[in-house]
């Protein structure tokens, strides 16, 4: 973190100890002084190095002597591209390929509720041709009474029936490090039938610990959820946790926010921050337009509300939809307001397809433009 003095204060005034001294009262912060000359003044800089990421920018910005705080960007060391001097990341699973240019739609359950379910859905996306979904066996509710999920008992099913309908990718959200070893121990028993990559919940956006675990094994990629009510960078900066510890294969998924100013819909749709996350990392960065838009709403034109945010992150590059599907969304148990059928699975698929190709079309515009 660099803070920029205004033009008249001196390195050795009062006001600059007065900095000096808020830094070190956080631990393992060091500060160096410069004096800057620029074309037509010079100025005083201090500079934080050393363990800058948790302290409060606004604290120092609070101070009349301060002109400005800049925070320097190399803060996302394993996932930032640092000004764009970095390439993306891209890596293979289970035969699906990831990157910043890729795209796929993961199609399914919000959560496993009964085998013939998982059945029916695992058959609907093979008739699509889709080979990557989602299902969720560990659910966190805002609710301790609602349902919870099934958990480890519906793992042998789940991969014997993806590799049945051929799904190379299941997400599956993890909330406690022990289920890593359910799903790897249940994987195995299949005989690797599939994959899973795990997911991270909004809800455990900050969960460092689960983060660190999660970043510590390579096996599974990481799909991580930026949390919903915090800010980017305390998102992006969550999501270091997994590449510092490790994990590279890590997905960027944006999931709306959390304010009511989003209403109706259940969170506040942020799928124009896609090319933001594409520009501050390396990551491919998915969407999840069921809980953000939380509803079947119907626009006049005909479509639903989740077609249009689907298509508003497809057409601004998103290399990933996560989607919710049911084929019987009245029995779900969870999330059922928000799930599509299974007979509407064909035109999702056309629909966010032809808008990918909407998005190749528009790029390759912008690209011309500089031959
Ligand atoms: C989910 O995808 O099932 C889920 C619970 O999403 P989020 O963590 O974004 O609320
Ligand atoms: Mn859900």
């Amino acid at each position: 973190m660099i803070i920029v003095m205004k033009a008249d204060i001196r390195p050795d005034s009062e006001e600059v100890k007065q900095i000096i001294q808020t830094a070190h009262q956080y631990p393992q912060v060091n500060t160096q002084v410069h004096v800057i000359q620029g074309t037509t003044r010079s100025l005083t800089e201090i500079y934080l190095l050393g363990s800058t990421a948790t302290v409060p920018q606004e604290r120092f910005e609070a101070f009349p002597s301060v002109e400005r705080v800049v925070r320097i960007r190399n803060k996302y060391k394993a996932i930032g591209r640092h000004e764009e001097t970095m390439e993306s990341t891209a890596f293979d699973y289970n035969g699906v390929h990831f990157s910043q240019n890729s795209f796929h739609i993961f199609a399914g359950l919000c959560a496993v509720d009964t085998k013939e379910h998982v059945q029916e859905m695992f058959s609907a996306l093979k008739a699509c041709g889709l080979t990557t979904t989602r299902a969720g066996a560990y659910k966190p509710r805002t609710n301790p009474y609602d349902f919870q999920g099934l958990g480890k008992e519906c793992l042998p099913y789940v991969f014997e029936l993806a590799g049945k309908y051929g799904i190379k990718v299941i997400a599956m959200e993890v909330t406690h490090e022990t289920q890593i070893d359910e799903i790897a121990h249940a994987l195995k028993t299949s005989g690797f039938a599939t994959g899973v990559m795990l997911q991270i919940g909004t809800r455990n956006a900050q969960n460092f610990e689960l983060l660190k675990f999660v970043g510590k094994q390579t096996d599974f990629p990481v799909l991580f959820k930026r949390g919903m009510g915090i800010t980017l960078e305390e998102s992006l900066n969550a999501c270091e946790y997994i590449a510092s510890s490790g994990n590279r294969k890590i997905i960027f998924c944006l999931r709306g926010m959390k304010t009511n100013l989003g209403d109706p819909h259940r969170y506040f749709v942020d799928f124009s921050h896609v090319p933001v996350v594409k520009r501050h990392t390396r990551l491919p960065v998915a969407i999840d337009p069921s809980h953000s838009v939380g509803k079947r709403l119907e626009a006049p034109d005909g479509a639903l509300d989740i077609h249009h945010a689907t298509a508003q992150g497809v057409i601004a590059g998103a290399n990933m939809v996560l989607v919710d599907f049911h084929p019987h969304p009245e029995k779900a148990l969870c999330d059922g307001p928000q799930a599509l059928l299974l007979n509407e699975l064909e035109q999702f698929v056309e629909d966010a397809n032809l808008v990918r190709e909407c998005y190749q079309k528009r790029t390759a515009i912008f690209k011309n433009a500089y031959l």
